[in-house]
């Protein structure tokens, strides 16, 4: 046989899901559908989409082309939090930095970043995070990420159509884990700490907002900019199960020390 370019997909790929935001074009869920599909990516996932039976309509199906599959396991959440609440790692894709939010790097360092928390645990997910056509992502979508990822492009003009970004980072994310297989690894092996998914720093947040009002140091009527710092820290720090609850034991402690006595 002729050699070729086109290898399995990597057990890690199987981790990886791509999330977007209030999608108003059918065509544009099915060409996502397919530059996934391509690259070996299968979890589409969907946050609030403009119309809810997007990726049933006749325009998303031409677009899939040959990777309906995809638009047939779509899972549709209400919010964001929802989506990358499994995930170990979210990263927000973006061509524009947002107030608070992570340092912007480019997609082969966002894919090999990725790749090296799907190796440190067989339970780790990674989910990437892209905006609506008209208005792109958020400040606080962004700022719920551990992870910004922009794709360089010409500063005239650098925004590329939603599925031709989901193509991109698709093949960085693909590039990655091939390469990072190269050495034959026999399936996932553990090779790093387990890390507390977005749903356990979530609620962690949530406690410190609550513990940091009992003691007064934060003012629920002028709350300035602590929370969304607190939240690049925290998903930065990329926190561990038991951390989790060692800083939430501090909390406890926190808020009942401050009840009148
Ligand atoms: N008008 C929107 C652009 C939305 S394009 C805005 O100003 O933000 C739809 C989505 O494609 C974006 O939310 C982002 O997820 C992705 N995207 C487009 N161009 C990108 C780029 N250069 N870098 C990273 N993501 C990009």
């Amino acid at each position: 046989m002729p050699p070729t370019l086109h290898s399995g997909d990597p057990e890690p790929l199987a981790r990886v899901a791509f999330v977007l935001i209030g999608t108003s074009h059918p065509g544009n869920v099915g060409a996502a559908a397919r530059a996934m599909r391509t690259m070996g990516v299968t979890d589409l996932r969907l946050v609030a989409p403009r119309f809810d039976d997007v990726a049933e309509r006749p325009e998303a199906r031409a677009f899939a082309s040959g990777a309906t599959g995809v638009l047939d396991g779509v899972r549709r959440f209400a919010t964001l939090a929802e989506a990358i609440g499994d995930a170990a790692l979210a990263v927000a894709v973006s061509a524009e930095p947002r107030e608070f939010g992570p340092e912007p790097a480019p997609p082969e360092a966002c894919a090999a970043d990725a790749m090296a928390v799907l190796a440190a645990d067989p339970a780790h997910r990674v989910a990437f995070v892209f905006g609506a056509e008209r208005t792109g992502l958020s400040v606080d979508e962004v700022q719920a990420c551990g992870r910004l990822v922009s794709i360089p492009a010409s500063p005239s003009y650098s925004s590329l159509n939603l599925a031709q970004a989901v193509q991109v980072l698709a093949y960085c994310v693909r590039r990655a884990a091939l390469t990072a297989a190269e050495p034959a690894t026999p399936g996932p092996v553990r090779s790093g700490p387990r890390l507390a998914d977005h749903r356990a720093v979530g609620r962690l947040l949530e406690h410190g907002e609550q513990a940091l009002g009992a003691i007064g140091f934060l003012d629920p009527s002028h709350p300035k900019k602590l929370v969304p710092r607190l939240r690049r820290l925290m998903l930065r720090a990329r926190l561990r199960p038991e951390e989790v609850d060692l800083l939430r034991g501090v909390l406890k402690l926190m808020v009942e020390r401050s009840r009148p006595r």
